[in-house]
């Protein structure tokens, strides 16, 4: 950590190494030096209106090197890694790669603000792990009825026009193969403890 007073080639250095840091962290060339902040991620993206940052916004920080403020965002966890923002960004950035680094390095150092953003990342991954894909309406109910009771009555509505329209399914259904599914995802645990 650098003295409040440091110089500014100091702070640059400090900048600097967040950038390297989330970089390095991110397997493969995640491409983020690339980004030429147009926009269209968080133009793109279907959790946008949760979170407290749009992607092109984190980037920009990151680049800044507001290690604390990026870090306690909860943009990454908002991230329901549906990847459209990486189809459609025409720099060919890892958006959803960067957003699981920095879930990483948040959950080591402990420092988002509260709970609600992973747990509902968790929730996700947890449907995911047992259905081989999201259950949209036993994520919500969940996650509002564990963080904001009230909320249920007023998604309900639009709840009940989707459920009509067959836009949300009213029971989870398994992919066929999650037997090997769960086999990858063991493997990748296994790999990830091991680093
Ligand atoms: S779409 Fe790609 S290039 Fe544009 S702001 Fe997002 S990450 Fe950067
Ligand atoms: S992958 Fe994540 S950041 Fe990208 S559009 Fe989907 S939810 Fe948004």
């Amino acid at each position: 950590m650098l003295p409040a007073h440091a110089s500014p080639t100091q702070q640059s250095l400090r900048q600097k190494s967040f950038l390297e840091e989330v970089i390095q962290n991110t397997p493969g060339d995640c491409r983020l030096l690339s980004c030429i902040q147009c926009g269209t991620c968080g133009g793109s993206c279907p959790s946008g209106q949760d979170m407290d940052h749009t992607p092109r916004a984190i980037f920009a920080m990151i680049s800044a090197g507001l290690r604390q403020e990026v870090l306690k965002s909860n943009t990454p966890w908002y991230c329901v890694s549906c990847y459209y923002c990486m189809v459609r960004c025409p720099q060919s950035v890892h958006i959803t790669d960067i957003m699981y680094t920095l879930k990483r390095l948040a959950i080591k150092e402990k420092v988002y603000d509260d709970s609600k953003a992973p747990d509902f990342s968790k929730s996700f991954i947890e449907w995911v792990e047992n259905y081989g894909r999201a259950f949209e309406l036993g994520l919500m109910s969940m996650h509002l009825i564990k963080h904001n009771p009230f909320g249920v009555f007023k998604m309900a509505g639009m709840g009940m026009g989707m459920l009509t329209k067959g836009r949300l399914a009213f029971t989870p259904t398994r992919i066929r193969g999650i037997d090997s599914l769960k086999a990858i995802l063991n493997k990748a645990k296994e790999l990830e403890a091991a680093a």
